[in-house]
């Protein structure tokens, strides 16, 4: 499916001394089994945006369209939306609620009109996907590591078979092993299922090594919608507005002004790594070469 955002601008509590602009004419699409990343720092309005995309919150301006259908008019099927577009919200571990996790899991399915094996079939299947086995069906959410419970959440939003599954800082607070299986897993779905994923995040690593594209959002306006490498290679641009490149990048621009022939837009440790290696090989030779002649 696709979702289309044509100059959307939302305001919290319009007309009160509250009043807040938290989105301001953004456009942009999404849906074609990509696997975005949206970053910018706290307050920059991602998660009010992410929020627009299964219409948890309508747009105060402008129009989102689902394939091609204006998801405010009148009979809009919004919680049908809501299952297309599946939505992790950050700390998910506060929205596991049942005594068990399969039950756990289960409730959206159910939620949905599938009959209750059905249901658990499909839970089933989306704690397969996740990496929970049978032995967590009978287990209580409350008793999962923090990783596992993030792990259930997802899930649980998966169980519904969602198109564009959108995750709000899905691995805020985790350590780096954590982190990495559930981008890893994200990562699968999106290859495996063609599921498209929508991470929100502050972590430049994460995104950079996971996403085909990455919109930067500041002031509740999209910045930049581009390639890692594109928006990498802003980093002073990036740090004008509190958010920077990987720090391989920073490593890459040195190493480029002290005049290393190595390519500075490179945005993962492993490029890094050949780039380097690619370089010093050449350096070897030219100084064996050199010796040579001396000799
Ligand atoms: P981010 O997720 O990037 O940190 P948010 O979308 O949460 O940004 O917030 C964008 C702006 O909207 C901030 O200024 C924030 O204070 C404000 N805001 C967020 N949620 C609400 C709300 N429920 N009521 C009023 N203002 C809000
Ligand atoms: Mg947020």
């Amino acid at each position: 499916m696709e979702l289309r955002l044509e100059h959307v601008g939302h305001i919290y509590n319009p007309g009160t001394t509250y009043e807040r602009r938290a989105l301001d004419d953004v456009c942009m699409t999404i849906g074609n089994g990509e696997f975005i990343g949206l970053i910018g720092h706290t307050g920059s309005g991602k998660s009010t945006l992410v929020q627009h995309l299964n219409g948890l919150l309508l747009p105060s301006e402008g129009k989102i369209y689902a394939d091609g259908e204006d998801i405010s008019a009148e009979g809009y099927p919004l919680r049908k939306l809501r299952f297309r577009v599946g939505l992790v919200f950050q700390y998910p571990e506060y929205q596991l609620f049942e005594s068990d996790v399969l039950k756990d899991i289960s409730f959206g399915p159910k939620n949905q009109g599938l009959n209750p094996e059905e249901a658990i079939q499909r839970a089933r299947e989306a704690m397969r996907s996740v990496g929970l086995d049978e032995s967590y069906e009978t287990r209580s959410p409350f008793e999962l590591s923090g990783g596992q419970k993030r792990r259930a959440a997802i899930a649980g939003i998966l169980a519904m078979n969602p198109e564009i599954l959108v995750l709000d800082e899905p691995t805020a607070g985790m350590d780096p092993g954590g982190r990495t299986e559930i981008l890893q897993l994200l990562k699968k779905l999106q290859e495996e299922r063609g599921i498209t994923i929508l991470l929100v995040s502050h972590s430049m690593e994460d995104v950079a090594d996971y996403t085909d594209r990455i919109i930067v959002m500041e002031e509740g306006k999209i910045l930049w919608d581009e390639k890692p490498s594109k928006i990498f290679s802003r980093i002073k641009e990036l740090e004008k507005i509190s958010l920077a490149a990987p720090q391989v990048s920073y490593v890459m621009a040195a190493l480029h002004e002290s005049g290393w022939d190595v390519d500075p837009s490179v945005t993962t440790i492993d490029q890094a790594a050949d780039e380097i290696e690619a370089q010093v090989r050449k350096r070897q030779a030219a100084a064996g070469h050199a010796a040579a002649q001396v000799e």
